[in-house]
């Protein structure tokens, strides 16, 4: 029987493809009763200045908890939200579920939610921001939208404006993985960008590269040329942090300061500084 099917390419995938659109609309259905159901939810990623030696925001990650495949990551189910249209109901949870919570922790610490590139372009991405704000009632200072350079690739006039809108509300646009997308430099002179977040595959990279260093240097100096706040993600060692802090970095966010967490477990290490870290990590 395997080996007539053997003989037959086409006889012999079809059914597996036909298996797959089938999971894939499974899928689709259940995550559209996960944003309904309460299935997901977001944990936080603390970002660490070097300035102030404080954090003073943090990223919402989503998370699925799924009745039969248990803990779910983003990579596997956002790419489907964003072909699907899903999307624009999961971003619009994320922002006010991360508004919330953020403002019932804390007084002043700032969150950031990543937007998909297809939002980008969608006029009514401004209302929707805006309605978050309002039924979570926290500040649009404290709200930064984490954005990856291709949403400059389509419809730039559309974005441009969108963006402009978005940051007359008062919220704070960031580049997500600064160095692995299609803007040019160019990009950054005409879109109202804050601040840049450096791709932690750069910072990975100063692990064994003298190039790689330069790279990082070179970017951070760029960011200050463009008046942005710059962070570098990724960061998982001392070493690496030091380096950072010696090219001006302003901010570090990555496993070394914590893994993504809950907002009761920063908030207990509100007072948390890389100094008493080491103190703690020298006497283990
Ligand atoms: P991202 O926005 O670049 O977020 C950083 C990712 O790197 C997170 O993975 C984080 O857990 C991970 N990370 C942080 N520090 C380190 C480190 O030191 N080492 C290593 N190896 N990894 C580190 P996560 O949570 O799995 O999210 C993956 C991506 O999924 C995010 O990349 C973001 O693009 C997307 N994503 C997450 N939540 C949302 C959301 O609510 N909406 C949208 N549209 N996308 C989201
Ligand atoms: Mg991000
Ligand atoms: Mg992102
Ligand atoms: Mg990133």
């Amino acid at each position: 029987k395997a080996k007539n099917a053997g003989k037959n390419n086409y006889v012999f995938y079809q059914p597996d493809m036909a298996r797959q659109i089938v999971q894939r609309r499974e899928l689709e259905r259940e995550l559209r009763v996960a944003i309904n159901e309460g299935q997901l939810f977001l944990l936080y990623q603390p970002r660490y200045d070097l300035r102030s030696s404080r954090i003073t925001s943090v990223e919402a990650l989503v998370r699925w908890q799924h009745p039969g495949y248990g803990l779910l990551m983003p990579d596997l189910f956002i790419p489907l939200a964003e072909e699907t249209g899903i999307i624009v109901d999961l971003t619009d949870w994320v922002l006010r579920k991360a508004c919330e919570e953020v403002g019932q922790h804390f007084e002043n610490m700032s969150v950031s939610v990543n937007i998909s590139p297809v939002e980008c372009r969608d006029p009514s991405m401004v209302s929707r921001v805006k309605n978050a704000l309002q039924k979570a009632a926290f500040p649009a200072s404290r709200l930064e939208l984490e954005l990856t350079e291709n949403i400059t690739l389509n419809g730039p006039d559309t974005t441009k404006s969108v963006m402009h809108e978005l940051k007359s509300l008062g919220v704070k646009l960031l580049i997500d993985d600064f160095g692995t997308g299609y803007a040019s430099l160019h990009y950054l002179n005409c879109f109202p960008f804050d601040g840049i977040k450096i791709d932690k595959s750069f910072v990975f990279g100063m692990n064994d590269s003298e190039t790689a260093h330069k790279i990082v240097e070179k970017i951070i100096g760029l960011g200050k040329d463009y008046n942005l706040e710059v962070t570098a993600e990724g960061v998982e060692t001392l070493e690496q942090l030091e380096q950072l802090k010696s090219y001006q970095c302003d901010i570090v966010q990555g496993y070394f300061i914590s893994r993504p967490t809950t907002l009761e477990k920063i908030k207990l290490n509100a007072n948390f500084s890389v100094e008493n870290n080491l103190l703690a990590t020298e006497k283990r």
